[in-house]
């Protein structure tokens, strides 16, 4: 399986998860021209992508969904809640839905929504399954549910949110409603709550985490990959940008 971070970060997001013959995005919060650009610079065949699956309406995950799956003839799959809390304009004509909690096929993909406190109507995120290998798309979570632990267990890879620092976040910029709204349980996860995620629920098969949707006010990549320094040994982990894909990554 190749895994990539096209776009990460509160200002866009897509994920992709592939092989040769086929592969599936999460999310696509970019305009669909940047994203085939960034596609495009690290090889990838659009021709071989056969869905986009959304987590959660914010634009920063939508932004480019309805004209990428109108490009690549290809369904949106997507909860009816999504559907409808998306800006019109963004809406894809092309879907399928989906239930949290009840797995579906795409190709040799078997996908494993789960439902995750955030500021969204029915946000979700994903285990995707494919050759014996779990990888996990796991950012926007406000709170570390127990269902997020237990996907976590599961995953070989996983993007990881990793978004603030909280002593950045509270002394920073932010007009206080929206640091409330970060720290609430429906926000994201700061770097110290996706480290003691990793440290206590990373198991047998987990080899690579992906550092992702980092904030470009609240925290740094320097900031973020130091917490993790403990782990730096025991598994791989990387950052990833919202300036930039990231590389490919084999698993
Ligand atoms: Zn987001
Ligand atoms: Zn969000």
């Amino acid at each position: 399986m190749n895994i990539c971070a096209i776009a990460s970060g509160s200002n866009g997001n897509c994920y992709y998860i592939g092989d040769e013959s086929e592969a599936i995005l999460v999310d696509a919060g970019l305009s669909a021209r940047q994203l085939r650009l960034r596609l495009e610079s690290r090889e990838i065949n659009t021709s071989t992508i056969k869905a986009i699956l959304v987590t959660h309406e914010h634009s920063d995950h939508c932004r480019g969904i309805r004209v990428l799956s109108n490009q690549l003839q290809i369904p949106a799959y997507i909860t009816k809640k999504t559907f409808l809390a998306i800006h019109k304009k963004n809406r894809p004509e092309k879907v399928r839905w989906f239930e949290p909690g009840e797995y579906f096929n795409i190709g040799s993909f078997k996908v494993f929504p789960f439902l995750k406190l955030h500021d969204a109507v029915e946000a979700c995120s994903f285990r995707v399954e494919c050759h014996g290998k779990q990888i996990g798309v796991m950012t926007d979570i406000g709170t570390l549910e127990e269902s997020v632990q237990h996907e976590f267990s599961l995953c070989n890879a996983v993007f990881l949110e990793s978004n603030y620092e909280e002593k950045m976040l509270r002394e920073g910029s932010y007009p206080y409603f929206l640091k409330e709204r970060i720290l609430s349980g429906h926000g994201h996860l700061s770097n110290l709550q996706a480290y003691s995620l990793a440290e206590t629920f990373g198991g047998k098969n987990l080899k690579l985490i992906l550092l992702s949707h980092l904030s470009g006010e609240n925290n740094t990549p320097e900031t973020a990959i130091s917490r993790f320094k403990l782990l730096q040994g025991k598994y791989h982990i990387c950052l990833t940008s919202r300036h930039d894909a990231t590389e490919m990554f084999t698993v």
